[in-house]
């Protein structure tokens, strides 16, 4: 990395301190970014993707600012019980009983899904990538350092972190540990505090898990949370810069990263905390793969959407803002994003973007556009600037060209390259169009808007242009 290289001030939004504060790297020039990946004992649904837009855009908003970036994101194939905390079954375990299957083909199945719906939605590979269970020994090791510093206590099913050991746990949450105590009513069964949780579980002794491991305190597996800490201090270091993850995450799993591994490593874990908001089903149905309420990738495209739809839908909404999802919502953001490429489309396509020099007024553009996407991933102000700058005429079609391909470099909506969509009109609707012509032909305007109106009932349209008829899809 060249010393002369000046970094552009990047300000985020940190949990920890629920503020927006200006980024300063651990190494200059470099970032780590840790974000926990799924639970691959379902499919990903349509939340957990505007979680991992979210993360791709950080990296690719580094990567723009010419940072070295290490992206982590985890597979969780083991371990995240049905209740976040501690209690309830492997999630795993609930799969298999689902769907007949060992759990190592489940998570192998979910795993494969998750990486196709990543690729549909031009989300980049994270540097790292890995499971869970490929990494027993390192979360071994760190159990074993908090046993050896008095942490951890045992139980008949496991062995716990003992939360009370430590002055702020749970300040992420600015959890009210005395209000948790006085309402405590849940039975806590042998563990100490209700805050407490599993670092290792042990198996049960009337059966064999289809995954399990020997460990000093007895054959088991990790629990939930001490995967990510292992992991993440594996391919990051104890102490790195940015860690990623849906909001529903903060109060349990993230408050009990923070406790074991600076509890394990006697130092910082991590200087900012990120988190995006939920989308939910309007009405304010929350999507959970659990109650199997949810939606996939797989629903839009079996609507015939373009997965780039929802990608813009979600960076036209801003990161920590809830997201209420509905279809017809999808279904304008399909039509804006079409409108997008098309418009994009229409400029000097033989532009070699990377000669074309940009003018003085075009520079004004970078600098307003960098100012929001470095405040804290503003990529809602980031398209609106680009359908404006689309629409001035006095920038060339070649500048125009070079700067959406500039920001599209982050956002990743393909607005230079996306390939028309082909429309396949049902035979319903072709005969409906047939129909419409020759009502038409015979000056029979009344029936030729009533067979219009079918058309669009079915949810397609018709332009008349220069004795042509085009069929658009609403
Ligand atoms: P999971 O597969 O449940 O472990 O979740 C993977 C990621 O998706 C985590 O960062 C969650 O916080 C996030 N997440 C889960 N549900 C939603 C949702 N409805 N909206 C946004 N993010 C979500
Ligand atoms: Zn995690």
């Amino acid at each position: 990395m060249p010393t002369t290289t000046e970094y552009p001030t990047i300000k985020l939004f940190n949990t920890m301190a629920r503020a927006v504060e200006v980024f300063t790297p651990i190494k200059r020039g470099q970032v780590g970014i840790y974000s926990c990946g799924p639970t691959v004992y379902h499919d990903v649904h349509i939340g957990n993707m505007r979680a991992f837009i979210f993360a791709d855009i950080l990296r690719r908003t580094f990567d723009y600012a010419d940072y070295k970036v290490t992206q982590v994101m985890n597979i969780t194939d083991v371990g995240h019980l049905t209740d976040d905390a501690n209690d309830g079954e492997d999630k795993m375990i609930v799969a298999m009983r689902r769907e007949g299957m060992d759990a190592w083909d489940i998570a192998k199945k979910y795993t494969d899904t998750f990486l196709k719906h990543c690729r549909l939605l031009n989300i980049h590979r994270p540097d790292y990538m890995p499971h869970a269970t490929d990494h027993i020994p390192e979360q071994i090791t760190m159990i074993k350092h908090l046993e050896e510093k008095g942490y951890t206590y045992k139980t008949s099913d496991g062995i716990y972190f003992d939360t009370s050991k430590l002055k702020d746990y749970g300040h992420l949450a600015r959890l009210d540990i005395e209000g948790l105590k006085a309402g405590e009513r849940v039975d806590m069964g042998e563990k100490r505090n209700i805050t407490d949780f599993a670092l290792w579980k042990f198996s049960p002794t009337d059966s064999k898990r289809d995954m399990e491991w020997a460990s000093p305190w007895g054959v088991g597996f990790p629990g939930w949370h001490i995967e990510c800490s292992a992991m993440a201090g594996r391919y990051l270091g104890d102490h790195f810069d940015i860690h990623t993850g849906g909001i529903d995450l903060i109060p349990v799993h993230h408050s009990n990263e923070i406790a074991q591994s600076e509890c394990a490593n006697d130092c910082r874990f991590v200087n900012y905390w990120m988190h995006t908001a939920f989308l939910n089903l309007k009405g304010g149905l929350k999507m959970s793969k659990s109650s199997g309420d949810f939606l996939t990738l797989d629903s839009i495209i079996a609507r015939d959407i373009d997965p780039l739809a929802f990608r813009y839908l979600c960076l036209m909404c801003h990161y920590r803002m809830g997201m209420d999802f509905d279809w017809e919502g999808l279904k304008a953001a399909a039509t804006g994003y079409r409108r997008l490429v098309d418009r994009v489309q229409t400029l000097a396509r033989d532009v070699d973007i990377a000669l074309v020099t940009l003018g003085g007024y075009a520079q004004e553009y970078i600098a307003k556009i960098d100012a929001d996407l470095f405040d804290d991933l503003n990529t809602s102000k980031v398209l609106a600037h680009i359908w404006t700058l689309l629409d001035d005429s006095k920038l060339t079609s070649a500048e125009k060209s070079a700067l959406v391909a500039r920001y599209d470099a982050v956002l990743q909506l393909e607005l230079l390259t996306h390939e028309k969509q082909e429309i396949v009109v049902p035979t319903e609707v072709q005969e409906l169009i047939k129909a419409r012509e020759e009502a038409r032909k015979a000056r029979d305007f009344n029936q030729a808007d009533e067979l219009r109106n079918k058309i669009v009932h079915l949810g397609y349209n018709l332009k008349d242009t220069n004795g042509k008829t085009e069929v658009i899809k609403l």
